[in-house]
């Protein structure tokens, strides 16, 4: 069978261009993915290019390693030359190789969000900054920002006294993260793209070698990202590039859809190719789609079409709590296993992380395996962290945020007095912690000695051993399992520190030949240990760390075990799934409260439900809950937006519309998911002799439209109740003269 045996004429024409630049603009489930890794195939298979020739690029680690098993399946050959990766993943493999060009140690540690806040809060602290007045993730996110557009302090014009004075506080972070051998994301990007436009040779050497470059959701890349690629491009090399304007939802992370229009005046791209046939979904949830989308102002504007059929309908529920809705989903899921889908079949998407909890809670209590991608981030857990922090300071003494992050952690008695004393003496000495440590004196000094002779024991003990169990030596030897063992809900955690163990198993086995392993040892030059064996300067373990770094938690369900897939419909960009939920579909929370008071953020947030939306193929279930627990506080929703700009055609509601009653009878099979709905009620019967209405009802007002209850107050005439509007907002109302009715 020929590679091009499965492509309509389009895709064809795309797949098979001369090497040329190609920008392919098309819809969700078009093929643009597809068309892609034929590409590379047959540019391969045709001898136009030997893998080594091959940089594609992709937005996650999924996708990356989706790619890469597409290729493999499509060509017998060895994919390892190939460059697949993120942008920070290639950066990363880039830095590593050439740590000594690009000025930074070949440990270098990459930070991730919270890690850089850290710093950037150090960094204050040493320089005396009022943090009322410079809040540590407003200077992070103005550092971030510059650094993504490509600037560096010296490059960012003040225009007064406190621009002046965050200037200068980026310089100082950045100067503190040299000085300790540190990497934020953003840095991985410029620092590599920096070094490719100073260092000529390095240039040479890559245009030379990436014929060409592939690049996947062309639509969310940001600035820099696009001069970088124009970089390796050179003059020779040939870009082919695929995305959609409408599936554009990193705006906040500086994503530019002006890179599409940029990359075809620029480069004057001769083949524009636009691909209109959707092979993913049934009609009615592409018919779905396309209506949603088309309430935003701001497209290219495409027509997407599909030969399947109609298909099933879009199925609502509307439940009374986010934990009924997670129970709810749980339930589903069951009988759609029963019907014959696997879990693997099937998806739940939600817009925000906290919201991962309660359906994780409710599939758990069910027994159905599920894996949580991207967002929960195991490794971003406090335990992992903590571990990692040690592991960090095995590989570099000097890494000051790995060793504050410890040096008391489990508490051994080193009291804030004498850390502070420490930092003092190192900024004195314009030394690491680690070494001002060593001639510190006093109560101070032969107390952070035991930490220092810990970490010295400990680097003595994992010398020459293979990495799990140097892991493994480290969570026992640093007291992090016994401190856990102690704590009351420590049991959780001590399990998460047990799955770095597995992680490490995992990484020494899985990743050993492939990025960033290999562009560890590559930095070695040649004197690469034996496979997987950690020693102190030991590529094995800063290729772990940066493992670790860049990955979030993939591994819930144990491996090769079929389960259902939770992620934010962030993550789930480029992805498929037979069946998939969308929760949480509430004013506030999707759309995203912070994004409906502009224009362009409230579009954003619909092609953020547009990418959710376009995810199923058979079947798509749409919900939301009346009350959630949100950040601690129990809010009262309406329905989002989203849900009316969908044809009422393609719609099934499983609840009945518009809420307020309920199905008795699902209501006492269902166990008490949640306290809250358990509050809710009491509040809600408690009130029921004064008022008419009752917490959390329905309700619609002439002028102000549909709404909720959330709270009430007095009795008789005096009574009030407060109604959320969605959009018209929160009103006091005065029952006697409002025109309320039950919805
Ligand atoms: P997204 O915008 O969501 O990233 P996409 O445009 O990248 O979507 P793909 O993921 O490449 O789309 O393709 C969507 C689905 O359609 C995949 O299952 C793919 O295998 C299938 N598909 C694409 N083209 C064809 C075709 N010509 N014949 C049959 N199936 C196809
Ligand atoms: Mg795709």
């Amino acid at each position: 069978m020929s590679l091009l045996d499965h492509l309509n004429p389009e895709q064809l024409a795309a797949v098979t261009l001369p090497n040329q630049h190609a920008l392919i603009l098309a819809g969700a489930g078009s093929g643009k993915t597809r068309v892609l890794t034929t590409r590379i195939a047959w540019l391969v298979q045709t001898g136009n290019v030997s893998p080594m020739g091959i940089l594609a690029v992709t937005f996650t680690n999924k996708a990356a390693r989706e790619m890469l098993t597409r290729i493999s399946a499509m060509l017998p050959i060895n994919t390892r030359g190939m460059w697949v990766g993120t942008f920070h993943g290639l950066c990363n493999r880039m830095l590593r190789a050439h740590h000594r060009e690009a000025g930074l140690p070949q440990l270098f540690h990459i930070l991730d969000t919270q890690d850089q806040l850290a710093v950037v809060k150090r960094v204050l602290k040493a320089l005396n900054v009022d943090e009322e007045k410079f809040q540590p993730k407003q200077v992070q996110w103005f550092i971030n920002g510059a650094k993504e557009e490509g600037r560096r302090a010296k490059d960012v014009e003040a225009y007064d006294e406190f621009s002046r004075r965050t200037v200068e506080l980026y310089a100082a972070y950045d100067e503190q993260c040299q000085k300790d051998g540190l990497v934020d994301f953003p840095e991985l990007l410029l620092r590599c793209f920096e070094l490719l436009s100073r260092n000529e040779v390095l240039r040479a050497h890559y245009q030379q070698r990436f014929r060409h470059i592939l690049v996947d959701e062309f639509q969310d890349t940001n600035r820099l990202q696009y001069r970088w690629l124009k970089l390796l491009a050179g003059q020779g090399n040939v870009i082919f590039a695929v995305g959609d304007d409408d599936q554009s939802i990193y705006r906040f992370r500086g994503a530019n859809v002006g890179n599409m229009a940029d990359f075809e005046r620029e480069f004057k791209v001769p083949n524009l190719i636009r691909l209109e046939q959707n092979y993913r979904s049934h009609g009615n949830i592409l018919n779905a789609a396309n209506a949603l989308i088309s309430h935003n102002r701001r497209r290219l504007g495409k027509n997407l079409w599909t030969a399947a059929g109609e298909g099933e309908p879009v199925r609502i529920y509307e439940a009374q709590s986010d934990g009924y809705e997670a129970h709810w989903i749980a339930g589903e899921v069951q009988s759609l296993v029963g019907e014959g889908y696997t879990r693997g079949d099937i998806a739940v998407l939600y817009r925000s992380n906290a919201q991962s909890r309660v359906i994780e809670h409710a599939l758990f209590s069910a027994g159905i395996p599920y894996r949580v991608y991207g967002g929960l981030r195991f490794f971003e857990r406090q335990e992992v962290k903590h571990a990692l922090a040690y592991l960090r300071l095995l590989a570099n003494p000097e890494d000051d945020s790995a060793f504050l992050r410890v040096v008391n952690f489990p508490p051994r008695g080193i009291g804030a007095r004498s850390v502070e004393q420490l930092q003092d003496a190192a900024r004195m000495r314009d030394a690491s912690l680690w070494r001002a440590a060593a001639q510190l004196t006093g109560k101070a000094g032969v107390s952070v000695g035991t930490f220092v002779r810990l970490i010295e024991a400990m680097r003595a003990g994992t010398r020459g051993i293979p990495l799990p169990e140097a892991v493994d030596h480290v969570l026992h030897a640093s007291g992090l399992l016994e401190h856990y063992k102690s704590e009351r809900e420590g049991a959780d955690r001590i399990e998460n520190l047990e799955e770095l163990v597995n992680a490490a198993t995992s990484f020494v086995r899985d990743e050993l030949p492939s990025g960033a392993a290999m562009a560890a040892v590559d930095a070695t030059e040649g004197a690469a240990p034996e496979a997987g064996v950690a020693d102190a300067a030991d590529p094995w373990l800063a290729a772990f760390l940066a493992h670790a770094a860049l990955e979030s938690g993939e591994n819930q369900a144990g491996e090769g075990i079929e389960a259902v897939q939770l992620m934010t419909a962030h993550s789930a960009k480029g992805l498929e799934f037979h069946i998939v939920f969308v929760s949480g579909l509430e004013e506030g929370l999707f759309p995203h409260e912070q994004s409906v008071t502009e224009e362009d953020g409230l579009e954003e947030e619909r092609r953020l439900m547009y990418v959710a939306v376009t995810r199923a193929r058979t079947r798509l279930y749409l919900s939301f809950a009346q009350t959630r627990l949100l950040h601690g506080q129990t809010r009262y929703n309406v329905a989002s937006r989203f849900l009316d700009e969908i044809p009422a055609e393609v719609q099934k509601w499983l609840t009945p519309r518009g809420g307020g009653v309920f199905d008795e009878g699902a209501w006492k099979a269902a166990p008490p998911p949640a306290r809250l709905a358990a509050k809710a009620e009491g509040r809600a019967a408690g009130g029921r002799g004064a008022l008419p209405f009752r917490i959390g009802q329905s309700v619609t007002h002439p002028k102000f439209g549909a709404g909720v209850i959330v709270s009430a107050e007095g009795s008789g005439a005096d009574a009030r109740v407060q109604v959320n509007f969605g959009r018209q907002g929160m009103k006091w109302l005065q029952l006697e003269y409002a025109k309320l009715t039950a919805a």
